[in-house]
């Protein structure tokens, strides 16, 4: 695995201008048309790539939580997600990795401890969960309730009663592998290979545990915290290593993976760390300045508009989006300040717009004049 930020020679809270300077200067330095060095091309596909990743709020904050700009992967095991909503509801998705391991598990004969044996590792369980605007912005703890494979723990997982009601396999006398004779048109051949039976443990389970019928694992309900980090974004995945079903017999847990998405904000709209929202105020208001209050992901402020702001001007208010993810350092959050005309005028207010109209000539919008002036030399 790269590292981008080592590429592009920055730290790993450098803010989004840091990263662009690095980076320009850096593609500058590397560009082919301008570096004859015989390195330079891959240099400046490498920087360019850094800063792909780097240069975007989500896949950043992908690549600092999993390393890679998408997230993490999924299994491809088939397992859907269950839907999963806030506290108590119970999560499904079992995909079909569980039964398959107990089918060869227990051909195996609880053979954990054997020759041959296979490493397992249990099944992922993949679930979704449902995050308010505010859970996603600061973070929150929740408790999830579903039901899981778990080793069972009156045979160790072994399957055997107790775990240790085995004997010795009676197609391999407890060697664990056999001699399999075939005939073919070069005469006969004897092989030999791994006892099917036991699968070369060279022992079978003589009673199976009550408690599981014999797989080593069984389905119980669990209740697994999850911290859900501040800054976390709709459609990312929060990865619990080991939180999936254990496997049938002894061998790693597979994973619990939670796709989160996040509800909308009712003026917020959010783009990876950053907020945005057009701020609509009476056209007076543009023209003779004044103030007005706004959200904060966290309570409000007072914003003032100037005395005659443009229709469309963005006011960036720094450091008052979203948190990033495992980073202290925050978005900024944009206010598109939009003039709205009157729904209607009255008799009144129409006079007193084309007085006002009337007080003012082409020169006292300059940026209007330059437009007439090239208007002109166009005809
Ligand atoms: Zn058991
Ligand atoms: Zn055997």
């Amino acid at each position: 695995m790269k590292d981008y930020y080592e590429i592009l020679g920055v730290k790993r809270d450098a803010s989004a201008d840091e990263i662009k300077s690095a980076y320009r200067r850096l593609a500058k330095k590397y560009h082919p048309d301008l570096n004859k060095a015989p390195d330079a091309a891959d240099k400046f596909k490498e920087v360019n790539e850094a800063y792909e990743v780097l240069g975007n709020d989500k896949k950043r904050a992908n690549y600092d939580q999993y390393g890679t700009a998408d997230g993490p992967q999924f299994g491809g095991n088939g397992a859907g997600f269950g839907d999963f909503f806030g506290g108590g509801a119970s999560a499904g998705g079992f995909g079909g990795f569980s039964d398959i391991f107990s089918d060869i598990f227990s051909a195996f004969g609880g053979g954990a401890t054997g020759r041959g044996r296979v490493n397992l590792r249990g099944d992922d369980i993949n679930i979704s969960m449902k995050l308010s605007f505010d859970e996603a912005a600061f973070g929150v703890e929740k408790i999830i309730s579903l039901s899981r494979m778990e080793t069972c723990s009156a045979c160790k997982g072994t399957g055997a009663k107790n775990g240790k009601e085995f004997s010795t396999c009676p197609d391999c006398n407890g060697m664990g592998r056999v001699r399999i004779q075939q005939n073919t048109m070069f005469g006969t051949t004897i092989r030999e290979s791994v006892c099917p039976r036991c699968g070369g443990a060279g022992k079978i389970i003589k009673e199976k545990c009550a408690e599981c019928n014999g797989k080593g694992n069984k389905k119980v309900p669990a209740e697994i915290r999850v911290k859900v980090p501040a800054g976390i974004d709709d459609g990312q995945t929060i990865r619990l290593r080991g939180e999936g079903n254990a496997p049938a017999g002894q061998g790693t847990n597979g994973d619990l993976n939670i796709k989160v998405s996040v509800a909308e904000h009712p003026i917020f709209k959010r783009v990876g760390q950053e907020l945005m929202f057009d701020l609509y105020v009476p056209f007076t208001t543009c023209l003779l300045g004044g103030k007005v209050e706004i959200p904060l992901p966290r309570g409000t402020t007072i914003i003032e508009i100037k005395e005659g702001t443009l229709s469309g001007t963005v006011l960036r208010l720094r450091g008052k989006g979203i948190k990033v993810l495992n980073r202290e350092s925050y978005g900024d959050l944009l206010i598109t300040v939009k003039s709205e005309p009157p729904k209607a005028f009255t008799r009144k207010s129409k006079e007193l717009i084309r007085d006002l109209h009337e007080e003012f000539d082409a020169s006292d919008f300059p940026k209007y004049k330059e437009f007439l002036t090239k208007m002109k030399g166009l005809k």
